[in-house]
């Protein structure tokens, strides 16, 4: 199993920091955790360059489930699924 690139995968806002890019999916705004700086990201450049960064995200998972790995969301991985594929592969 492994995690998805779009939780793998940084965006760098205009402020500077860095958020996982998973977390803007859908997500017209963004205020950043480290300084509170709002990052509109319906904005031409960065509307642009987020959508290729997602584009990559998902090429990337897509080349991994071609491998045979299991893709997951960050959420789905914590939230066990790991563990139950696991025993599901183990159980006749
Ligand atoms: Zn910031």
């Amino acid at each position: 199993m492994s995690l998805s690139f779009l939780d793998q995968m940084m965006f760098p806002l205009r402020c500077g920091h860095m958020v996982v890019l998973g977390r803007l999916n859908n997500a017209s705004s963004w205020i950043c955790e480290s300084c509170r700086t709002v990052a509109e990201l319906t904005a031409s450049a960065d509307c642009e360059w987020l959508s290729k960064e997602f584009d990559s995200a998902y090429q990337c998972d897509a080349i991994a489930r071609e491998r045979g790995a299991l893709v997951a969301r960050a959420d789905e991985w914590q939230a066990g699924v790991r563990e139950r594929r696991l025993s599901e592969v183990t159980s006749p």
